[in-house]
């Protein structure tokens, strides 16, 4: 049984073919400048020369009539035809308090997500024009919406509930959603498999550090918090996303700067984090390689980093009365040696016996603790896409 994955932005679409028979990735690929000049689709093979299709995309359709192209070309193609196709799992970056749980993409849903865009204005339109482009180019193929925030369905309410007058939950639904959820629910889940125990016997915090970075504790297979809000904004210190700041900050930059909210805002999602902090980006290879040539901004960044983490670790074991392991993913969790070390030093409160040889470790599953650590650290690389195209088959089964 093979599924499609896609991942849209709104002006980019990944994709992966997932053989379900073995979980190998037969191919995937990235639509880039969708809508713009100079479109580009790169489509990868495992084992092939990649495909490049330099060709302009008006809409997400487009791409999907090019990514169809390459999936059944005589020559390089990976399926003889669209038959083979099984089902289509779409990620969707937010079902806010109206869809909790992955659901079949019927029109009344791809409709009802609209609903939804003012929670994530810069993601949900992009995912509903594949959506669309989708039912186009695969007449009568089943899909299914898979959403980043379904895992955080689980958050009690004293967790999610920001002590504001409790109309404006009533009438905005303003709350906490939380985000990544596709991630930490892949990840928490195959720490159970890796220390080969029940998920349901575990208190895990799972460390999302990415560009964009958040982390869950998950009690007994259940999440229980997340540290991203309303928004992907809150919480830890980001790539350009300064992550929680007191909201005071906002009016009297406003006033200072004579700027509106909106640009305020902007700064805060695009300018600060890594980048606003050490004036020097928002990669954090470039941040530990700019702290190696002894720039103090960078070393700042790079801390802040570290202590936002280790804090939230702190609040995360408190809320679970415990944590059995913390594991880390995403391209800083799963690379950067530096982090995970600076994080886990000097938490032997916590009962954390810290490694350094095994944490040696890039992009693979591995044990960072000694065995005989009370709580056990692991490098789990995340795989969001096998996840969706697992949801995928489990909805229409
Ligand atoms: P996104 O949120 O965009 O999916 P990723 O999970 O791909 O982000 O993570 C990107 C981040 O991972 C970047 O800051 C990058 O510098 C960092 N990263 C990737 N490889 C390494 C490495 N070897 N060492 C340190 N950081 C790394």
């Amino acid at each position: 049984m093979k599924v499609l994955v896609i991942n849209c932005g709104s002006s980019s679409l990944k994709y992966q073919l997932i053989d379900m028979d073995n979980n190998n990735v037969l191919a995937n690929g990235v639509a880039e400048r969708i809508g713009l000049e100079d479109g580009i689709l790169t489509h990868k093979q495992p084992g092939k020369d990649n495909v490049v299709f330099n060709e302009n995309m008006p809409t997400h359709k487009e791409a999907l009539q090019i990514l169809v192209k390459a999936l059944v070309d005589k020559e390089y193609g990976v399926i003889s035809s669209l038959d083979e196709i099984s089902a289509i799992g779409h990620r969707i970056t937010t079902g806010g308090e109206k869809y909790n749980e992955s659901i079949k993409a019927t029109d009344e849903v791809i409709e009802g997500l609209k609903e939804c865009s003012e929670l994530a204005p810069l993601h949900i339109p992009g995912q509903v024009m594949g959506l669309l482009g989708c039912k186009e180019v695969f007449p009568g193929k089943e899909m299914v919406c898979v959403f980043d925030t379904s895992f955080h369905r689980t958050i009690p309410k004293q967790a999610y509930m920001y002590p504001i007058p409790y109309e404006y939950y009533e009438k905005y639904s303003i709350r906490k959603y939380g985000f990544h959820g596709i991630s930490h629910q892949f990840v928490s889940q195959k720490v159970a498999e890796l220390m080969n125990k029940d998920v349901k016997d575990l208190k895990v915090i799972v460390c999302h550090l990415g560009n964009g970075a958040s982390i869950s504790a998950v009690n007994k297979g259940e999440c229980i918090e997340n540290s991203m809000g309303f928004t992907p904004l809150d919480g830890l210190e980001m790539g350009t996303r300064s992550g929680s700041i007191d909201p005071s900050v906002i009016p009297f930059l406003c006033e200072k700067e004579n700027k509106t909210p909106k640009e305020v805002e902007d700064i805060l999602n695009k300018e600060s984090g890594l980048l606003g902090v050490s004036g020097v980006s928002s990669d954090f290879r470039d941040i530990t390689d700019a702290m190696e040539k002894g720039n103090e901004r960078a070393k700042l960044a790079f801390d802040i980093f570290v202590y936002r983490v280790k804090t939230t670790i702190g609040a995360y074991t408190a809320a679970m009365n415990g944590v059995d392991c913390i594991a880390f993913t995403g391209g800083i969790g799963e690379n950067s040696t530096d982090v995970r070390a600076a994080i886990l030093k000097d938490m032997e409160f916590f009962g954390i016996d810290f490694d350094e040889e095994a944490n040696n470790v890039r992009g693979k599953a591995q044990f960072i603790t000694k065995p005989s650590s009370k709580t056990t650290c692991m490098v789990v690389p995340t795989n969001e896409e096998l996840m969706i195209a697992k949801e995928t088959i489990n909805i229409l089964k």
